[in-house]
């Protein structure tokens, strides 16, 4: 069954969820990032790999979703708790912006005393006072929230975050689109269906947006099919996904840790890297970050699908508050890159490259 299955994959058929589950559990792990690495190189043929000099801050951690794998959120009242003016955002990321950030990945709790204008302004002030940064912001949940605080539907949300000059979203707050195991870690975040409309509606309109899958905690592997058949089919009707972004579940400070204490091997990244690239056909980009599973790990994802290295993160504050801290800066990036057999490309938001270093630049 193997056998047919890995012809499929070659010949560049699409495989059914069935078949995507025979190769997950079944498939040897090097045979898994063979396939992937060619179509990775099918997909896109030079042998740059992207990266985006980026900083993840956030204007609130006030949340009132209490999703269970997360560390960063708090309660009104409690200790810790924040949420930063419109004016002290603009001014980080002017700093931001004179250290070369070009994207601003912004996201938050989901805060109902902030009322929607509030994130217009993030928006059309950033665009006009900051233009040298690419504003890609809010998450599904966000903009949920959003429509419960203005009372007007996720359509004209998202259509009055365009119309101030938004044009991404982040992908984030997907974790798993499987309601068994949504329902068990995000309750109060509702249901797959939820996070697809969002998509839906932004790509209809025309948004482009990351996809991204939380694994490593309650799932199964059934529960992984689940997720890339969801968003394989979002991806037919709009092609309005940019790239997928894996990562694993950092346990630390969390209510699930008492279950899951610790976070998913390397192996299983390389896994959840190669499988996405095969069973995601209608995909260009597939992220192996050199943050969320370390260094070395991310480099060895570049050989098994992965084109895309991440961002440069010059904030980051979710992982951070799961104890999971890790750095880099841009010339490091690029030295990852090169010693894993690639030319370094720097990228936009939306995967234009912008430069490439062909060369090692002088010591
Ligand atoms: S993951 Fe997002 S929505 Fe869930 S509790 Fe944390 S901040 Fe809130």
């Amino acid at each position: 069954m193997l056998t047919d299955i890995y012809k499929k994959i070659r010949n560049q058929e699409r495989i059914s969820p069935e078949e995507g589950l025979e190769v997950l559990q079944n498939a040897e792990l090097l045979d898994l990032g063979d396939l992937a690495n060619g179509i990775r190189f099918q997909k896109n043929p030079q042998p740059h790999v992207t990266f985006v000099i980026d900083s993840n801050p956030n204007y609130t951690n006030v949340c009132n979703i209490d999703c269970i794998f997360c560390a960063f959120y708090r309660h009104p009242g409690e200790e810790g708790v924040y949420t930063h003016s419109v004016n002290e955002m603009i001014q980080k990321f002017k700093e931001s912006s004179d250290k070369g950030v070009t994207t601003i990945l912004l996201q938050g709790g989901v805060n109902p005393a902030l009322p929607f204008e509030y994130y217009l302004e993030m928006v059309s002030r950033t665009i006009k006072e900051v233009p040298q940064v690419h504003p890609h912001f809010f998450s599904t949940s966000e903009i949920i929230g959003m429509a419960e605080v203005s009372k007007l539907s996720i359509r004209e949300v998202l259509q009055k975050l365009w119309e101030v000059g938004m044009r991404t979203i982040p992908g984030g707050g997907a974790e798993i689109l499987s309601d068994k195991v949504k329902k068990k870690i995000s309750s109060l975040k509702g249901t797959s269906e939820d996070w697809l409309n969002v998509m839906r509606e932004a790509h209809r309109i025309g948004f482009k947006s990351t996809a991204t899958m939380m694994y490593g905690h309650i799932e199964t592997d059934e529960d992984i099919v689940i997720h890339l058949e969801n968003v394989r089919k979002l991806q037919d009707e709009f092609h309005g996904f940019t790239a997928f972004v894996p990562w694993s579940f950092k346990p630390g400070n969390t209510p699930l840790e008492k279950i899951i204490p610790h976070y998913a091997s390397s192996t299983r990244y390389l896994q959840m890297i190669a499988f996405s690239r095969i069973y995601l056909d209608n995909f260009q980009h597939i992220q192996g970050s050199w943050f969320s599973e370390g260094k070395k790990t991310g480099q060895i994802a570049l050989h098994f699908g992965g084109d895309d290295f991440g961002g440069t993160l010059l904030e980051e504050n979710v992982h951070a508050a799961a104890n999971f801290v890790n750095k880099t800066n841009t010339d490091e990036v690029i030295d990852l890159i090169r010693e894993s057999g690639f030319i370094p490309a720097q990228r936009t938001t939306l995967y234009e490259i912008l430069r490439t270093y062909e060369q090692k630049m002088a010591a």
